[in-house]
């Protein structure tokens, strides 16, 4: 192929090519277009030849254009810029344009070739990304967290305004850094120890989620962990979220501290009622007006459920508060099951109720609190026979945990005692399941048929058996029974 040939070939391409080209000579007049360019500007390229190409640009971005004209002369060399045109319709468009000037032999500009690109549509993702990005940096420096991004690789990606002030450490010692890097940084920017901890043990984790109570000086922080996914499912890293809940924890230390306070103050008096009640009904029947020995009676039955109302949440905000002491030794699981029963015994009977017992033979001893363990079974018991029909029937049943252990939501590789209590009565609704633990929460049937209950005998059962190490579940279906299962794990004596 000679030169001759070559030209023509290159001529053909630039025709046909997609990209507008616009060729203008020495004084900037338009002398050819191609039909990229005719189809952008929406006119001839025999209709615009000889004009200005000033007629392709709005009066606002004519400085820049003909900057842009002038310098690409004048260094002689190719030059580009993101700028304005306009149609021959009046429509304004972002341009990105590229000047080439052309020169013969001598040096001397024959001509100015323009090739421009609309780029409105990439213009406006761009802006619409970066002005999502800057709502979400806002987000970010505004909350009242304190928050740190680790990326895929390891290294700090991003730390609030918040975090900068709870940790007082400059973000720019943070940003970029591999998790590693913090340890040398714990002695010369006072970086808490805690903290880099924490980012060691969870920095390269793509999977688990963590969270707790950080101690930071004066404060309690709670903290949490969480993999960051995208919308693809690509881990892109883990974040780390640290509230300040020092008041929170204050003022719940002071709920509990009052509710224990006023719950022990009602001890006293109800002592007295209840032993002058006693002394009331003992006197018997020649001295008591049959009808003040009913009333008596009721403030008997009334006194006693007050007794045991305030004796649960007493209970039951020390174990929350982490002030109860298990006062544990060995005892054979037969001792605790009969004292157990032995108090419930009166309760079923009265109701015509029929208890069996099986314990499984040549089970070890437990190694736990006696009366925490027999409140537990009393209560489930008391339970069973409450939400049962007079006649029903009730089973208390000791195992070793494992065997058929498709059901049993507990890890049964530890060594653990499995106690359950069944009876056939009215059963929970699927509905009302996943709250009966929670404290005064009843079933609305319980409430209805006002069988007598404060809604804290679950709440304890659950945290008693927790402070063992232990699980607490049940089944149930409405109209058929309920099981109530739970563990105590065989522990070696650590006293
Ligand atoms: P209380 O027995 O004082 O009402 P609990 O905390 O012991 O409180 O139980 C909470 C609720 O769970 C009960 O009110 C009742 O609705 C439901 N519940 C507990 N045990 C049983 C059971 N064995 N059968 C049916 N419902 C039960």
């Amino acid at each position: 192929m000679n030169n001759s040939e070559l030209l023509q070939l290159l001529g053909r391409s630039v025709i046909t090519s997609p990209i507008s080209q616009i060729l203008t000579d020495a004084d900037g007049n338009i002398v050819w277009m191609n039909t990229a360019a005719e189809h952008l500007y929406e006119c001839s390229a025999e209709a615009m030849n000889g004009q200005s190409i000033l007629v392709f640009v709005p009066p606002q971005a004519r400085h820049e254009n003909e900057r842009l004209a002038y310098f690409s002369v004048q260094n002689a060399r190719a030059m580009n810029t993101e700028t304005q045109h306009i149609t021959q319709t009046g429509r304004i468009f972002a341009a990105h344009v590229t000047v080439v000037p052309i020169y013969d032999e001598d040096g001397t500009l024959l001509a100015v070739s323009r090739f421009v690109q609309d780029v409105t549509a990439q213009i406006q993702v761009i802006s619409t990304l970066s002005r999502e990005r800057d709502l979400l940096e806002a987000i970010l420096e505004a909350s009242n967290d304190a928050i740190l991004m680790i990326d895929q690789s390891g290294r700090i990606a991003a730390v609030n305004l918040q975090f900068e002030t709870v940790f007082h450490v400059p973000r720019y010692y943070l940003v970029t850094r591999a998790v590693p890097d913090l340890l040398a940084m714990r002695e010369t920017q006072d970086l808490p120890t805690n903290l880099t901890n924490l980012m060691l043990a969870y920095g390269s984790d793509t999977s688990l989620s963590a969270g707790g109570d950080f101690e930071h000086g004066d404060s309690t922080l709670v903290w949490y962990s969480a993999p960051v996914y995208t919308s693809t499912g690509e881990s892109i890293g883990r974040l780390f979220v640290f509230r300040d809940a020092t008041y929170e924890r204050e003022v719940d230390r002071m709920k509990t501290e009052f509710v224990a306070l006023v719950s022990h103050e009602l001890r006293t008096p109800l002592t007295s009622i209840r032993g002058f009640t006693d002394l009331i009904l003992d006197m018997g029947d020649d001295v008591l007006h049959p009808q003040v020995k009913d009333y008596v009676h009721i403030v008997q039955q009334n006194a006693e459920r007050l007794t045991t109302l305030v004796t649960n949440v007493l209970d039951l905000t020390r174990v929350e508060a982490g002030r109860v002491e298990l006062q544990r030794h060995y005892y054979s699981i037969q001792k605790l099951v009969d004292f157990a029963v032995y108090s419930m015994r009166q309760v079923i009977e009265a109701r015509h109720q029929q208890l069996s017992v099986t314990i499984a033979p040549n089970l070890p001893e437990l190694w736990v609190d006696r009366d925490r363990i027999i409140q537990v079974l009393s209560n489930l018991l008391s339970n069973a026979s409450k939400f049962t029909a007079q006649s029903g029937h009730i089973q208390l049943r000791v195992n070793t945990l494992g065997g058929d252990t498709a059901n049993y939501p507990v890890d049964v590789s530890t060594p653990a005692i499995l106690f359950s209590v069944q009876d056939n009565g009215m059963g929970i609704p699927a509905d009302e399941q996943n709250r009966i633990f929670e404290r005064f929460y009843r079933a609305e049937q319980a409430t209805r048929q006002q069988i007598p209950g404060s809604g804290l005998g679950l709440a304890l059962v659950k945290a008693l058996v927790e402070l063992h190490g232990g699980k607490v579940w049940f089944h149930s279906i409405v109209g058929q029974g309920s099981q109530f299962y739970f563990t105590l794990p065989l522990v070696e004596n650590k006293a």
